[in-house]
């Protein structure tokens, strides 16, 4: 176990599209979580996938989080400019034979459905990866060398004893060569090299959690650097919409910046998304962030999907709404670009109205 003293959290989002409400709430709980204990809370956005990401949702990722008080320490790291260092730990394991090139190519392996899990190029001796190499033969990716007949094991914040064999991870892949590693591979450098003490993420990703043990535990052999040890995990419950299924479009608004323009308060949002999963353990529904960094203990997230009401999120933003002043509203307002109509002439009418209307916003 580390040191709460001195706990170092993060959220990771890949620019690959804007902030989603799970992500917000994933951002929300890390941000809740290292300020209760006295910690720190970093912003690295996950820009490997070079195909997907773009500047632009870097960018609107930034501004909802800040728009939603959700503060991160220090400057903003990027994965994508961290690629020299991926790459010498690459070089590492694969020296030290914990990783391999694998050289089906794509389409084999997709025809596979991908998931060869032991894959008849892991013993291939050096000298012969090394001629196909040179040869220009080209590798599909990098696998990681999976003991075949183990138990990866980890105690889980919010779920206890989580167990995966590893049959079910098998030979995974960890690069798609040695420039570029893939998810599993950077999260671990990234999060060893910023010292992170709990990784506190959604549940979709546990499945990487073992993943990202077998990596630190390479890594630790191979170098012998003391940044790669084990931090602590914990996995949220899922967002669900009112059918229990995945919180998806189809439900409605899912982006941060959406429930902004569609008149939330980011007061509204922050306390919502708290309660999400959480709850302090009484009938207390509304809370300042200073009051939910106060009240905020890990043991009370509870383990099934938190079901996202929208009922509940129009009523605490009610609530909040009259409690802002018309002044501050009629500003609120005119920063709403779809909020605008043609009968808001100029912004003393705008305010008598919303004066008029306010109980009923
Ligand atoms: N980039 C990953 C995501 O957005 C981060 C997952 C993690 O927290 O490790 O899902």
């Amino acid at each position: 176990m580390n040191d709460y003293n001195a706990v170092r959290c993060r959220i990771a989002p890949s620019p690959t599209g804007v902030l989603h409400i799970g992500t917000a709430r994933t951002a929300l709980f890390n941000y809740l979580f290292a300020k209760k204990n006295g910690g720190k809370f970093f912003l690295r956005i996950e820009d490997t996938d070079k195909e997907r990401s773009t500047k632009e949702f870097e960018s609107e990722i930034i501004s909802s989080l800040q728009w939603l008080g959700i503060h991160w320490d220090s400057e903003v790291t990027r994965q994508s400019e961290r690629a020299e260092l991926h790459s010498a730990y690459l070089k590492k394991l694969y020296s030290a034979e914990k990783i391999y090139y694998c050289f089906h190519t794509v389409e084999e392996l997709s025809a596979e459905g991908h998931q060869a899990h032991i894959c008849e190029y892991r013993d291939l001796p050096k000298e012969e990866v090394e001629r196909r190499l040179k040869s220009g033969e080209s590798t599909s990716v990098m696998r990681f060398k999976t003991q075949p007949d183990a138990f990866v094991v980890f105690h889980d914040l919010i779920r206890g004893e989580v167990k995966f064999h590893s049959r079910a991870i098998g030979d995974f892949s960890v690069a798609k060569n040695i420039n570029e590693p893939l998810y599993n591979f950077a999260v671990v450098i990234d999060d060893a090299d910023a010292g992170i003490t709990h990784v506190i993420r959604g549940e979709d990703h546990i499945s990487n959690t073992p993943k990202q043990i077998l990596i630190l535990g390479a890594l630790h052999d191979a170098t012998g650097e003391e940044k790669f040890k084990q931090p602590v995990y914990a996995h949220l419950p899922l967002i669900l919409g009112s059918d229990k299924s995945k919180l998806s479009k189809r439900h409605g608004a899912t982006s941060v910046s959406e429930f902004r323009d569609q008149g939330y308060l980011s007061e509204a949002l922050v306390n919502f998304m708290a309660l999400l999963g959480w709850n302090p353990g009484d009938e207390r529904e509304f809370f300042t962030l200073e009051e939910l960094v106060h009240e905020f203990t890990i043991e009370k997230v509870q383990k099934s999907g938190a079901i996202f009401n929208q009922e509940r999120l129009d009523f605490v933003n009610g609530h909040y709404i009259r409690q802002t002043s018309v002044d501050e509203l009629t500003k609120l307002c005119l920063n709403i670009p779809s909020a605008h109509t043609p009968e808001m002439k100029d912004d003393e009418y705008t305010r008598k109205i919303i004066a008029l209307e306010s109980s009923r916003l």
